[in-house]
């Protein structure tokens, strides 16, 4: 593990570009597009500009060709911005929504859908997610019945981020039987006859996110529009969930890392029976614990992007221990930085209070810690790799 984490100039330039956005573009507004659930399209239009939407992509579609240490540094520097809402649309349309065109999607496909989300100038959303369906993918029933050259699509997706912004929904639909083998992904026009937009949701950790329930009532995409091979979706999807995983393990650091930063401030400064809260060995202590498993978890994620950077086979299951610990930590963390601030951290005024009352979603969203940690559990018993070595 020499020269790790491996950052340097390139890296650093590049935190910077990303921290002076978000000191500009984000953190400013933080408090107002929580308060008003939005925030605006244009946030979408200036990352692409700067590039953030491509970061791992091509550079004939417009990307930059680099790895996931650049989405990770891009994700740490846009959480100090303490907006999750936005941190999390802009991941879909960098990541969770996109990375499946770039990996199966046709030329064409690519050209119309992930060349302008690359710029910024389409939104995009992911659905899979189904109001019987979360956890197990493989028992979606939205279907799409081939008609012609055309798919006929019907039924519903619930919790879908960016959905009322999207122009496109890459999305997940039953083309075949039950289970694995029967799904299909494919690219969904926002603005065709048939497409929905449900009850707008709030997810309490995103305020200001854009996320709602999804109808489809025959609807009708192009057959083109499929994304790689038909009834291969589900291998698709088990794929593009390890780069998703990895976001929302450096969200949870991120969010971890700005309600430690403001609860030491507190305490350095707050005084109880004559002494500041942080000269008191009770919190020294458990502030020192707090410390120790905020850099275990941040050195975990770490070695998560550098296994999956590598395609090592293997990075599925770090991924998931990423991901698991990460967002676990981020609710212990939330707990004890809540209390450092007494009543103060009780009321809404108080960011550390605000961050915490949502901070469940992080163990949800991106496959919920028992399904990590039925990856992890799987993939250690019963074959020869303990992941103890
Ligand atoms: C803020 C937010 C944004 C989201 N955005 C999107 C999006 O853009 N697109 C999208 O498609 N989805 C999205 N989701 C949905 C998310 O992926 C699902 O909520 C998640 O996969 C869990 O599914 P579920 O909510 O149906 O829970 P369920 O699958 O019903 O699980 C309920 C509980 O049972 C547990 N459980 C389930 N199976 C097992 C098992 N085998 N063993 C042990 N325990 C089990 C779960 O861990 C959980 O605790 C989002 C969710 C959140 C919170």
């Amino acid at each position: 593990m020499s020269n790790f984490p491996p950052f340097g100039e390139q890296h650093e330039l590049f935190r910077q570009s990303v921290r002076s956005f978000t000191e500009r573009e984000i953190r400013p507004h933080a408090e107002k597009w929580d308060e008003e659930r939005f925030f605006p399209n244009e946030l979408f239009r200036q990352a692409g500009e700067l590039g953030y939407f491509g970061l791992r992509y091509d550079p004939r579609y417009g990307g930059s060709g680099l790895d996931y240490w650049y989405v990770g540094i891009l994700i740490e520097e846009l959480m100090k911005g303490r907006n999750v809402g936005a941190v999390v649309g802009l991941l879909i349309q960098c990541e969770l929504a996109t990375n499946v065109i770039h990996e199966y999607g046709s030329e064409e496909l690519k050209q119309e859908w992930l060349v302008p989300a690359i710029k910024g100038e389409k939104i995009a959303a992911l659905g899979v997610t189904e109001p019987g369906a979360g956890s197990d993918v493989a028992a979606i029933v939205t279907a799409a019945r081939r008609d012609g050259d055309e798919y006929v699509i019907n039924g519903s997706k619930t919790f879908i981020t960016n959905s009322v912004r999207a122009d496109f929904v890459t999305l997940a639909v039953r083309t075949g039987g039950l289970g694995t083998k029967g799904i299909s992904l494919v690219i969904a026009p926002t603005k065709l006859k048939g497409f929905n937009v449900g009850r707008r949701l709030e997810p309490i950790m995103a305020l200001s996110s854009d996320t709602a329930e999804l109808f489809f009532d025959d609807y009708r995409v192009p057959a083109a529009n499929l994304v790689g091979e038909e009834k291969r979706g589900f291998h698709y999807i088990m794929d593009l969930f390890q780069g998703e995983r990895l976001v929302l393990a450096y969200i949870s650091n991120g969010y971890a890392k700005e309600i430690l930063d403001e609860a030491m401030a507190y305490a350095e400064q707050r005084e109880a029976f004559g002494m500041k809260i942080a000269g008191m060995q009770v919190w020294r202590h458990r502030f020192a614990d707090l410390l120790t498993e905020f850099q275990a978890s941040r050195l975990l994620t770490y070695y998560a992007t550098e296994r999956l950077t590598a395609r090592d086979p293997e990075s599925q299951v770090y991924v998931s221990m990423a991901k698991l610990y990460a967002s676990e930590f981020a609710k212990r963390a939330a707990i004890e930085c809540v209390q450092v601030f007494g009543g103060y951290g009780c009321m809404r005024e108080s960011y550390v209070g605000r961050a915490a009352s949502g901070v469940a979603g992080f163990s949800v969203g991106a496959g919920t810690s028992e399904i990590m940690r039925e990856i992890i559990a799987k993939q250690a018993f019963f074959t020869t790799t303990k992941f103890t070595g």
